[in-house]
């Protein structure tokens, strides 16, 4: 299917500057750190991957697979480990990176079942948070955008598995 059009509401040019000035403060704070990211997928491997080549300090990766929407455009609400870490994580410290941060409720199961597995610390970095529709109490440390409540796509971000390998992030409208 050839991509249509989406009109754009975060440009290239916001998205890498952002993701450098993220990675800055990363870079500090994790300076003396045993950081490990945790992507979860699919969502989040375009901004993993741009993050991750900006540090300058030592980081491994892995990543999770979850399912919270299914092929829809609305939250099921219900959330399924599909695919588990395959590293041990006791000690280290976690930054669970996120593409949208939407109701919470994957953002807190996620963080709650790190935490159990021994993890000195964990932390949440999301490239998009779209407050207005949150249902769980979840801290955000690290944030790349806030956005209004709209179906966003691309930079990773796909609606039915369309359009993750749009440059900037786009709406369509449901
Ligand atoms: P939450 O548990 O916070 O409601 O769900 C977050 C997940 O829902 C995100 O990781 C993403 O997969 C999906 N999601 C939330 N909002 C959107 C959106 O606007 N577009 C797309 N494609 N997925 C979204």
């Amino acid at each position: 299917m050839p991509q249509v059009k989406v009109p754009v509401l975060i440009t290239r040019s916001k998205i890498k500057k952002r993701v450098k000035q993220l990675a800055a403060r990363l870079n500090r704070d994790y300076r003396l750190k045993h950081l490990v990211l945790i992507g979860v997928l699919k969502g989040s491997f375009v901004f993993m991957a741009d993050l991750f080549r900006c540090l300058n300090i030592p980081a491994q990766c892995d990543f999770v697979s979850l399912s919270s929407y299914g092929s829809g455009t609305t939250s099921s609400g219900k959330i399924k480990m599909r695919h588990a870490i395959a590293h041990s994580i006791k000690n280290k410290d976690i930054l669970i990176i996120e593409d949208i941060v939407d109701t919470g409720l994957t953002a807190s199961y996620l963080k709650n079942s790190l935490k159990k597995h021994g993890a000195r610390s964990v932390r949440l970095c999301t490239l998009l948070d779209k407050p207005s529709r949150r249902k769980k109490k979840v801290q955000l440390d690290y944030i790349g955008f806030k956005i209004p409540n709209c179906f966003v796509v691309g930079y990773g971000i796909d609606w039915n598995e369309h359009y993750r390998s749009l440059p900037y992030i786009g709406y369509i409208k449901t």
